[in-house]
């Protein structure tokens, strides 16, 4: 390899250099906070085993994202050429563990092409399976009768569940019962230890729970995981073999690692280690996640080497003080960092007060375009900046007044997915694998069917019916009663409707056997007319995803791990089948887990994100929404409380460091001051835990009277607001809040926002409604 005074090496610092260049025989651990280089030092550790003649084959960098693995890939490509960058194998833990689990799924109990369950299928299983558990377990009286005094025990929930079959109060108990299913595969615990514990019916629902996958050759996100661990704990062959083609690790982001993916690196690991992190960053205790990964590794590898970054190169002086002294209020850090940076000071953080979402959506629109035409460089000025918000559902208005006025923008993360027609098409995707489930057959016949709610909900019940009397899926029940003569009780009108849906299933079938899944929305175009006009600009949501399909199908090869299972899988002509497979698991993942959009080509756009998705990036411009209470930080029923001091607390805040940290010039926080319904909203308490002098308050946030009341809506209109002398704000020339009638394009998404903002929405929530049915 030609590399001479190592040029990867000149840019870095001296505890950088230090780190990247030490004894790659030891376990490495750097610790250290947002911006300090963790991640450039990791490449550059990357690069050090290049240069010490390791294979790269033989090299496993484990990153947060798909995109950040692909980044990792080009800028060791850079340096070495891409011949060399594209034999490593950098991945998500996720992709790797899926690889892993396709190439050995007959020693696993599934079938190669197992289907991968996202956050909807799971939560429709773990519903499936608590019913089964309840019906099993209520009867066991004796047993119920001991527990009914402790509100929190599993079995006082079935109890109200059975006495209380309202189905809101079922969406909020699925989500209980999935954070345990989750909770329990994350931990690793199996039935019977659950069991063991007095917990019948937590036991059976986890057991039918895990049937059900077994019965639909299914894993779901954590089973990817905790399957991979198992089958190297199991197959003494397999482990080797791995520990032989990877001898080389690197784990990015580790604070947000499981205890399940921790065991999986310990198995994986022999001595070259090398994990980063920052336990100021942990926001995914969600998903099985703690910092203690930090403890277990300076535990089971005593020997390591521990390096410290303290210098942010990242943001400026005013955001970094202000960032530190935020999670300063933290109670529960491992340990205390003096972060300092030797940039410019910087602006001061502006903070925004914004008379209701419109207003806010005003505003940052505004200084959008206010700095974007400010730039002079040839710089891809959208894409420098990002809006971070606590929830998925505050980027849906963005989406809509940025489409209005024409700024080009991607958004990342799970909302495009959720949306109706989308999935509609997916569920098609799904109905046209040969082993399809019933949930998505359902899910088909719902879109596809014209007819009102009742009726389309007569149906499906009646052909459940024949299925459960006949025994066989769904959709052959299905194709029993509208193509053969089981007529029963429907008009032939119905009989016709339904004929029709069968054909489309049958049709895509045949088309993702023969052709492509482009031809999909032909189908949709035929049948789904209904369906186009429900959502906002269905066509385009529409070519979005089959630019997102064609854009994954092509980038499938050179994008990670595509090298190897998948394709060599598939004979030539199941390609399609095989393709349509992946883009499924892809899909899954991304409704999931914290998989980047695959349009990142287009660099000249704004990023619309949530939090927990901005992790480990940067923006030179980043705005953060919605900084009110019940917000960031966001009350949850499952979250537990919000006291001081709280866990759950400290995770918001914590993910609230995140965003903040993310900036490299400017940051401006917005807070609203009234929701669509006219409550009256606080700004979020973290904002009043940042230092006054380093902000430019636009706003009455300090203000005695803002604590309790909130001005009359009048008094809001802040025509003597003050701009201080960043040529951010200086340049607009318009109050953003008052905001003529006609530009107000985003009333009916309000709307819409008003009802979905109901079911809990947000990112951080694997377990968010998917608002399908
Ligand atoms: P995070 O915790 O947010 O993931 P990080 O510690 O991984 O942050 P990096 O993303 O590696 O930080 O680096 C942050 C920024 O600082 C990047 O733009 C990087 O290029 C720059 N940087 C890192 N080290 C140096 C250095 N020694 N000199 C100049 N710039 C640096
Ligand atoms: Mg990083």
């Amino acid at each position: 390899l030609m590399l001479d005074i190592p040029t990867y090496l000149l840019s870095l610092n001296e505890s950088q250099r230090d780190a990247a260049l030490s004894d790659t025989f030891k376990p490495l651990l750097i610790l250290a906070g947002p911006g300090s280089g963790k991640t450039s030092t990791m490449v550059a550790r990357l690069l050090t085993l290049l240069k010490e003649g390791v294979n790269a084959k033989n090299i496993l960098a484990m990153t947060f994202t798909t995109a950040a693995a692909s980044e990792m890939r080009e800028r060791v490509g850079a340096l070495v050429g891409s011949a060399v960058s594209k034999e490593l194998s950098i991945s998500t833990f996720h992709s790797f563990c899926l690889q892993l689990c396709r190439l050995h799924a007959e020693k696993l109990g599934r079938s190669a092409d197992f289907l991968v369950y996202g956050n909807g299928q799971q939560k429709r299983a773990v519903i499936e399976a608590t019913r089964l558990a309840l019906a099993e377990n209520i009867s066991d009286s004796t047993a119920m009768a001991s527990d009914l005094n402790n509100a929190e025990h599993p079995k006082c929930e079935a109890n109200n569940l059975i006495k209380n079959p309202n189905p809101i109060a079922w969406k909020d108990k699925a989500r209980k019962w999935q954070q345990f299913v989750t909770h329990c595969k994350s931990a690793g615990r199996t039935p019977q230890e659950i069991e063991n514990s007095g917990n019948l019916i937590g036991a059976a629902v986890l057991r039918h729970y895990e049937e059900t996958l077994a019965a639909c050759d299914a894993l779901d996100y954590h089973d990817l995981i905790s399957f991979s661990v198992t089958l190297l704990n199991k197959h003494h062959e397999v482990l080797e073999e791995c520990q032989k083609s990877w001898t080389c690790l690197l784990v990015d982001e580790f604070q947000d690692t499981s205890a399940m993916q921790y065991k999986l690196l310990q198995l994986l690991a022999k001595s070259r280690l090398t994990v980063v992190g920052d336990d100021d960053q942990s926001i995914f205790s969600f998903n099985g996640a703690n910092s203690c990964g930090f403890d277990w590794f300076r535990k089971d590898f005593l020997e390591h080497k521990e390096v410290r970054l303290h210098q942010n190169y990242r943001s400026t002086r005013c955001i970094v003080e202000a960032a530190s002294c935020l999670i300063r209020n933290n109670l529960n850090r491992c340990q205390t960092k003096q972060p300092f940076t030797a940039n410019a000071p910087g602006d001061r953080i502006v903070l925004r007060e914004c008379r209701n979402e419109d207003a806010q959506c005003a505003f940052v629109v505004d200084t959008i375009y206010t700095n974007v035409s400010s730039v002079t460089t040839d710089k891809p000025a959208f894409g420098e900046i990002a809006v971070l918000y606590r929830r998925q559902i505050t980027g849906r208005l963005f989406q809509s007044v940025f489409r209005a006025r024409k700024i080009p923008f991607n958004v990342h993360g799970v909302a495009f997915y959720r949306k109706k027609v989308i999935k509609y098409v997916i569920a098609l995707l799904w109905s046209s694998l040969a082993k399809c489930d019933d949930i998505y057959c359902k899910r088909a016949i719902k879109a596809l069917y014209a007819g009102d709610k009742a009726e389309i909900k007569k149906v499906v019940e009646y052909v459940e019916k024949l299925a459960n009397s006949m025994k066989c899926p769904f959709l052959q029940a299905a194709r029993n009663i509208f193509t053969a003569k089981i007529s029963g009780t429907f008009s032939r009108r119905q009989l016709c409707q339904g004929k029709k849906v069968i054909t489309s299933i049958d049709m895509v079938q045949r088309l993702v056997k023969k052709r492509t899944v482009f031809q999909t929305r032909a189908i949709v175009d035929e049948n789904g007319g209904k369906l186009l006009n429900e959502d906002d600009d269905p066509r385009s949501i529409l070519q979005y995803l089959l630019d997102d399909v064609r854009g994954f199908l092509c980038n499938r090869s050179n994008t990670e791990m595509a090298s190897t299972s998948e394709v060599e899988l598939s004979k030539p002509d199941e390609g399609c089948i095989s393709s349509i497979q992946a883009f499924l698991d892809y899909v899954s993942a991304r409704e999931s887990e914290n998989f980047r959009s695959m349009r990142e080509e287009n660099k000249n756009s704004v990023t619309l994100t949530t939090m927990h998705q901005s992790k480990g990036l940067e923006w030179d411009t980043v705005f953060i929404v919605k900084a009110n209470e019940f917000e960031t930080p966001l009350l949850h029923e499952t979250m537990g409380s919000v006291d001081e001091g709280s866990t759950s607390l400290e995770e918001e805040r914590r993910l609230f460091y995140v965003a903040m940290t993310r900036a490299r010039k400017k940051l401006l926080i917005v807070y609203v001051t009234v929701n669509p319904q006219r409550q009256v909203l606080q700004p979020s308490r973290f904002l009043k835990e940042l230092p006054r002098h380093l902000l430019d308050v636009q706003g009455s946030i300090f203000l005695p009277e803002s604590s309790g009341t909130c001005l009359p809506l009048e008094g809001r209109n802040s025509t003597n607001m003050n701009f201080n002398s960043d040529p951010i704000t200086t340049l607009i020339t318009k109050n953003p809040d008052s905001q003529s009638d006609e530009e107000n394009v985003a009333q009916p998404m309000q709307n819409m926002s008003r009802l979905e903002g109901v079911a809990s929405n947000n990112a951080a929530d694997p377990w968010a409604s998917p608002n399908m049915e």
